[in-house]
Order: structure tokens, then C-alpha cells, then sequence
């Protein structure tokens, strides 16, 4: 067993928000971020933690045919099978403990179909905002079907994106953003953090206290750059997606699957999906294509 956490400690100072409660097609999500005061937690720019849910529709668990540009998509599952389909001519099944990792740059599209019939679907789906450096380059698919794993205290720790300890993903990174999974037992675990980095912790299974702070699914608890560690405590068993990077510089105009910089790139995604650009290519799949809707501002 973990020792508790020495009364000398200096408290763990975090915010925790409430994600909001959404549909992505037929599928619940709890939106973490982005937030009204939270927009991003280093280049990660959103995060959808998916289900748990009981999937009895499959084309109701999937997401059609769909455009992105700038962003990078993250893909990790606890629970179920995904098909992702691309315009690169990817045809990629992910499974639990493996990363599927699209870079959209200058556009992609792509769709994410359930993969089997009935079943359980957990995961979380976060975006990265990619840097001016390769925003308006080419898109890109990896997929990785095992990665570096950590011991900590008392938990697993799986290196999505970033290194720990000494242990780096083979995960392509445009910027100095990190993401781990964590498998929590009971017990405190002391996360090791990237001092100049802001960080967050999204609940994905469990409990788990920080400092008095207790964190369920749901919640998002940010912690501020200056920390080297966070400790982590488990009564139980849980389960945590940590996130982190250099809080970002860049300005982020985001809306419907696109981030840019401004709304006058926005628009001209918009008009170029809706007109089958070849800028986005064509995407083979069982489910219906999604035009996008009107942008909200003024266009001229
Ligand atoms: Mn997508």
C-alpha cells in the first residue's frame, strides 16, 4: 500500500468543472472541455468522454462521413470496437489500449463506424490543436497498437502522447503537449508532472481524491503550471485520462469539427465540404455523409 499523503504536503490547488452533457450522433458524451472559462489545457483543445453505453444500434454509434482541419483527433477506448475510415484510404480497427491518432492539417475527412454488433462503448475522444507549423500541412493517420506502460505507486500508466519516467510514445507530436491513461488501484499515486506545464485530470471510471478535492466522471480538474507532481488518491479501483502542455499561445477560432484561427478559415472549410472540395478527399463507408450546417456569423 501506497503511504497517505504527508500532512506536510502542500495542497493540491485545482479547479474542477462540470462537463456538459451532449449527443455525439446517437451516443452521450460528457463534453470536458472546451469550457466557457476553460477553453484549452495546453494544445488540447476538446474532450469528449464517451459513454459507458450499451450499444444496441450500430449505425446509431457511429459517426458518418465528416471534415476536420488544424486539429489532430485522439482516440482511446476502454470499452467496444471502432472502424475508422479515411480520405488517406486508412481502414483501422481500434480496440482498447491502442491510440488511433488522425492529423487533419490543411483537411481531412473521415468516419468512425461501430465495429460488430451489440456491445459496451467507453472511451474518450480528445482534439489537439495543431501549431502554426503544420496547421496547413498534410493530414496524416497513425495508429498504434500497443504502447509504453509505466509503473507508478499504485497504478498503470499508459503513454498516449508525451514521455514519463523516461518512457516516450511513439505518437507523433506537433507540440509539447502529454497525455496519460491512468489505471488507478487503491492506494495514492504521485503522477509526475512537467513543471512548466498546466495539466488536467478527467475522470473516465472511479472516484479519486487530490488534496480534499474528489474528482468523479464528469468533472475536469485543472492544475495550474508550477506543480512537478500530483498525487492521486484511490479508495478503489479508477480510471483517469491526465492531460497537459505549455498553456497555448495561439488564438483558437473553433466551431463544428474545425479549428482555426479565424472565422474567415472556418467559413471556407465550411463551403468546401459542403461542395465536395477535393481539398477533403472521399471517405468509403456504411453511413451517410454529414453536410455542415450554416456558419453563425456573417459571410460575405
Ligand atoms: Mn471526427
Amino acid at each position: 500500500m501506497a503511504d497517505p499523503i504527508p500532512p506536510t504536503a502542500e495542497p493540491a490547488s485545482i479547479e474542477i468543472t462540470d462537463s456538459h452533457s451532449a449527443a455525439v450522433g446517437g451516443t452521450p458524451v460528457r463534453r470536458a472541455l472546451p469550457q466557457h472559462d476553460r477553453r484549452t489545457v495546453g494544445a488540447w483543445c476538446f474532450a469528449d468522454h464517451i459513454g459507458p453505453v450499451d450499444v444496441t444500434d450500430p449505425v446509431a454509434a457511429g459517426i458518418g462521413p465528416h471534415p476536420h482541419i488544424g486539429l489532430q483527433t485522439v482516440t482511446w477506448l476502454i470499452d467496444g470496437e471502432l472502424r475508422h475510415r479515411d480520405s488517406l484510404g486508412s481502414d483501422q480497427v481500434i480496440r482498447p489500449g491502442q491510440l488511433n491518432l488522425m492529423t487533419a492539417g490543411a483537411g481531412i475527412a473521415h468516419a468512425e463506424e461501430w465495429h460488430g454488433e451489440r456491445g459496451r462503448y467507453h472511451g474518450i475522444q480528445l482534439w489537439v490543436a495543431q501549431p502554426d507549423a503544420t496547421r496547413h500541412g498534410d493530414p496524416a493517420f497513425e495508429h498504434h497498437a500497443s504502447l509504453p506502460m509505466v509503473d507508478l505507486d499504485s497504478a498503470t500508466a499508459t503513454v498516449l502522447v508525451g514521455s514519463l519516467e523516461g518512457a516516450s510514445s511513439p505518437a507523433r507530436r506537433d507540440t509539447d503537449h502529454l497525455g496519460y491513461d491512468l489505471a488507478l488501484r487503491a492506494g495514492t499515486t504521485v503522477v509526475p508532472l512537467a513543471g512548466s506545464a498546466e495539466h488536467a485530470l478527467i475522470v473516465l471510471e472511479g472516484t479519486v481524491q487530490i488534496g480534499a478535492n474528489v474528482l468523479m466522471p464528469g468533472h475536469l480538474g485543472y492544475l495550474e503550471p508550477g506543480r512537478d507532481e500530483v498525487p492521486v488518491g484511490v479508495d478503489d479501483t479508477a480510471r483517469a485520462m491526465l492531460i497537459g502542455g505549455l498553456p497555448c499561445e495561439a488564438r483558437l477560432s473553433m466551431w463544428w469539427n474545425f479549428v482555426a484561427r479565424d472565422h474567415d478559415e472556418i467559413t471556407a472549410a465550411q463551403v468546401d465540404w459542403n461542395a465536395h472540395a477535393e481539398r477533403f478527399g472521399s471517405v468509403t463507408s456504411v453511413l451517410d455523409r454529414i453536410d455542415a450546417p450554416p456558419v453563425p456569423w456573417r459571410t460575405t
